[in-house]
């Protein structure tokens, strides 16, 4: 049997309209002769909520209560959606993640998968049924639930694309595709037809939310092709595979922006080899994953050093460090600061030179200071003050050519 994976995201199913349209969607694969899998996300806005009902009861509530909460989001949707297919004569049944045999590893929040075994998948499918999983979600070993950070429900239907071999992953979202900047920031960005793993793993790193980033590198490990696309038309989207011709020869293939990233200070670090090991070793140990970062030269036997955070890492951070530095560690922590991330992502800048002068000078030329720069084989980043990431993305845009 051929099986298709169809995944839709939180604006796809959110309310009882976008649902029964989800529905006679998936109605056209199973009319195909297909074997039909869908993965939903709980309705827009929903996990939101959740997240703020639990930090209104508590500032910090334990990840385990909370991973219990934000995957109550999609398992309405599953229920939902189910019925929605019931209603137009479609079989179908609801599966959670730990039902569909999605067994986890790692820190609640953001959980790894390690196996998909898809319990009774394969066999409700040859039974004729559409199967529909709660996205986001599976089970540790202990038996608690775990949820894979957010997004995460782009990881749920690439894992299980992978564990059903499935003829095809779709990711039904709300946007036509992976477009050269974010549609709402750059109004003339392009639609790109298709995209390598390598470099749609370079955009969703550096902020392009249309795909979370796990999901696309557990996609590359264990190459899944996949296709993204409207939820609302029936235009075809944005393949993402292994090898891509059309953007070989392009110096960048893609802007993206990221308004979640704190920058974090420490002041006074002593200026001796260890002490910023020190640092970064707390931050490793608190599941922190640092970004960008910057030392000045030491003044005084003293160095300053600030490092970027993603925003919801910021408090665990911050909590670290002041309790290392209250151990008697040298260094203070400063004050911290939202940031924006412009980077700009192409494949093309392996073998070309001259791409940072290009970007900074479009910058400069828009009077916009940069505040850290980082750079990787394929990408270059820029910090910018947040009431500059917009026009950054576009100056940046603009400056590579890759508008309509
Ligand atoms: P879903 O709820 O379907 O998972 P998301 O909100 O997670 O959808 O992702 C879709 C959004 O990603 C779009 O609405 C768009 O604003 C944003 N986005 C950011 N960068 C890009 C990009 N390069 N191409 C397309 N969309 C992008
Ligand atoms: N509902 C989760 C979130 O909002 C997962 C997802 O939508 O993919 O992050
Ligand atoms: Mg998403």
């Amino acid at each position: 049997m051929n099986v298709v994976v169809q995944k839709y995201g939180g604006t796809s199913v959110a309310d009882v309209d976008r649902i029964k349209k989800v529905a006679r969607r998936v109605k056209l694969a199973v009319d195909s002769g297909y074997g039909v899998l869908v993965v939903v996300s709980a309705r827009a806005g929903v996990t939101n909520q959740l997240i703020e009902r639990a930090k209104a009861i508590q500032k910090n509530p334990s990840e385990r209560e909370l991973d219990m909460l934000m995957t109550c989001g999609e398992q309405e949707t599953i229920a939902l959606l189910c019925m929605a297919l019931h209603t137009i004569k479609v079989p179908a049944i609801s599966r959670t993640g730990w039902q569909a045999g999605i067994q986890t590893e790692g820190l609640h929040a953001k959980s790894r998968i390690r196996e998909v075994t898809g319990g009774d998948l394969r066999k409700q499918l040859r039974a004729g049924n559409v199967v529909v999983v709660a996205g986001f979600q599976g089970v540790n070993d202990k038996g608690d639930v775990t949820t894979f950070g957010r997004g995460g429900s782009d990881l749920s239907a690439i894992a299980l694309a992978g564990t059903l071999r499935a003829k095809g992953c779709q990711i039904f979202t709300d946007v036509e595709g992976v477009y050269t900047a974010d549609p709402r920031i750059v109004p003339d960005a392009r639609k790109i037809s298709e995209i390598s793993y390598e470099e749609m793993l370079e955009l969703a790193s550096s902020g392009s939310k249309v795909m979370q980033t796990r999901a696309v590198e557990f996609a590359q490990k264990h190459n899944i092709p996949f296709e993204v696309r409207s939820s609302f038309s029936k235009k075809s989207g944005t393949m993402v595979k292994k090898k891509v011709k059309s953007l070989e020869d392009m110096l960048v293939s893609g802007v993206a922006t990221d308004k979640n990233q704190v920058r974090i200070s420490v002041t006074e670090l002593p200026d001796r080899p260890g002490a910023a090991a020190a640092v970064f070793k707390v931050m490793a140990e608190a599941g922190v994953v640092v970004d960008m970062i910057i030392q000045n030269v030491g003044r005084q036997g003293l160095a300053n050093l600030s490092f970027t955070v993603p925003s919801e890492d910021a408090f665990r951070a911050e909590k670290a460090l002041k309790e290392h530095f209250a151990d008697g560690n040298g260094g203070k922590l400063g004050k911290s600061t939202n940031i924006v991330k412009v980077s700009v992502v192409g494949v093309g800048m392996r073998s070309h030179s001259g791409v940072a002068a290009t970007f900074f000078d479009a910058l400069a030329n828009e009077g916009i200071n940069m505040l850290m720069i980082s750079t990787s084989e394929i990408k270059i980043s820029v910090a910018v003050e947040p009431k500059s990431g917009d026009e950054a993305t576009r100056v940046a845009h603009q400056a590579f050519g890759l508008g309509k």
